[in-house]
Order: structure tokens, then C-alpha cells, then sequence
């Protein structure tokens, strides 16, 4: 079952890569990250063995009972939106917070990281839909906090997180793809280092590749409907 859906992910990313109408900047591989949210453990042990490289869980609490019951392995990632009190928490599990949606949030994040001696690895979270629900940097308040982050000693910015809007035509989201792409480059000519576009989820990853993410988050279309009577 996860070893069919897997190499039909894979399928897809390959062939997106290769609809690409240019070369873009975020290179012509990309990581694929397994959403493992509302599943039980075992489907992470089941898709490390695979292969698969990096874990995506939106709960803290969640991926904390998951890594307790789990042999270590893996990269995790935090996809979620985080509560500042539960920053430290987060520090402790993620090697990528890929859901930093706020100054505040960061500022944190660098306390904690340095509280432990760690350097933690963030995504910044831009919200281009601009649904009201999401979260994530408004245009205004990712352009203010640009200048600043290299005062946070503690944080290595990989680069950006995007959510597209839902949608009835998997074709609305190429212009919010396109848009975090364009602020990727952006951000890339500022900060070279900068490697991570993070875009796309089950119904979207391939036009998100198309547009350039480099990588992607993926959940259904490996591991089924989710089940949320499992309590963690
Ligand atoms: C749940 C989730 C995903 C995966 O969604 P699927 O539609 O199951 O692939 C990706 N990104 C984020 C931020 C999520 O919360």
C-alpha cells in the first residue's frame, strides 16, 4: 500500500520536475516530506524503511509521543502552526520548524535554541493566499522582519513555507506558487544560503514543483484519509 502510493509520488515529482518550463534557482531535486499527522507510529518506522528522509507532524505534542515511542531516525519537521509556550517543546523535537509565522515566534525559538546550545533550522511561513484563517507572514510583516535576522544568533533561516488556498481548480494555486518562488529568489540574492522552498501538499505538489518548490508535504496520497479518533 505506502510502498505503491510512494513510488507514485515519486512518479509525479519526476515528471512535475520535468514539466518545468525553465531551470529555477531551488534546483532540480526535491525532498519529499512524509505527513504522518493523525496516523499511528507505526507508519513512520513502515516509511523511514522505504526511504523516506523527513517526517511532517503539525502537533507538538503529537510528534513528542511518536519520537518517545519510536526508535530514533529521520528528519522531523514541525508543519503546524506553534504556540509560543510551546517553543522549547519544539526546540527539543524539530530539526526544521518549518511553520514560523511570527516575529514573536521566532524570538523565542532563538532563546530557546541557545538555552541548549543548538542551532534550530526554520522556515519562514508567508502567507500568500492570504486567507484569513492561515497563518503565516503577512507581505508587511515578512518585509519588516528581513533586516533583522541576523540578529537571532541562534536561527538559520532555510528558507519559506507556503499553503495554497484550497481550491475546486488545482490551477488557482499556480500564481500563489509562483508568488513564493519570486520571494525565494528574493531571498536567496540577500542570503545564499538559503535552500528550502517548501510547497505543495497532496493535490497540489505538482504544480507547486512546477513552479519550483523544492520541497514538498505530503500526506493523503501516501497514507490514506487521516484518523482523528487516535488520541496521541
Ligand atoms: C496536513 C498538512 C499537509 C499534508 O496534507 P495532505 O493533503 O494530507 O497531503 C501539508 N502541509 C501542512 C501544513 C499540513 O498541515
Amino acid at each position: 500500500m505506502l510502498a505503491d502510493n510512494l513510488k507514485i509520488v515519486q512518479g509525479k515529482i519526476e515528471a512535475a520536475l520535468q514539466n518545468r518550463k525553465e531551470k529555477k534557482e531551488t534546483g532540480d531535486a526535491v525532498t519529499l516530506v512524509a505527513v504522518t499527522k493523525n496516523h499511528t507510529p507505526e507508519v513512520i518506522t513502515e516509511a523511514l524503511a522505504l526511504g523516506v528522509e523527513c517526517i511532517g507532524e503539525n502537533r507538538v505534542q503529537e510528534a513528542k509521543h511518536k519520537k518517545e515511542v519510536l526508535p530514533a531516525g529521520g528528519k522531523w519537521h514541525l508543519i503546524g502552526h506553534l504556540q509560543t509556550n510551546k517553543a522549547r517543546q519544539a526546540v527539543a523535537l524539530f530539526d526544521l520548524i518549518e511553520s514560523v509565522d511570527s516575529e514573536r515566534l521566532l524570538a523565542l525559538l532563538d532563546e530557546e535554541a541557545a538555552r541548549i546550545g543548538k542551532v534550530q533550522e526554520v522556515l519562514l511561513q508567508l502567507n500568500i493566499a492570504e486567507e484569513e484563517q492561515k497563518t503565516g507572514f503577512s507581505k508587511e510583516e515578512y518585509q519588516a522582519i528581513l533586516p533583522k535576522l541576523d540578529a537571532y544568533k541562534n536561527i538559520c533561516v532555510r528558507g519559506l513555507m507556503v499553503i495554497a488556498q484550497a481550491c475546486t481548480d488545482v490551477e488557482e494555486t499556480r500564481p500563489v506558487f509562483a508568488k513564493g518562488y519570486a520571494c525565494f529568489c528574493k531571498l536567496k540574492e540577500a542570503r545564499p544560503e538559503v535552500d528550502c522552498l517548501s510547497m505543495g501538499m497532496s493535490n497540489d505538489y505538482t504544480v507547486a514543483i512546477e513552479e519550483g518548490a523544492n520541497m514538498v508535504r505530503v500526506g493523503t496520497a501516501l497514507f490514506g484519509q487521516r484518523d482523528y479518533s487516535l488520541k496521541f
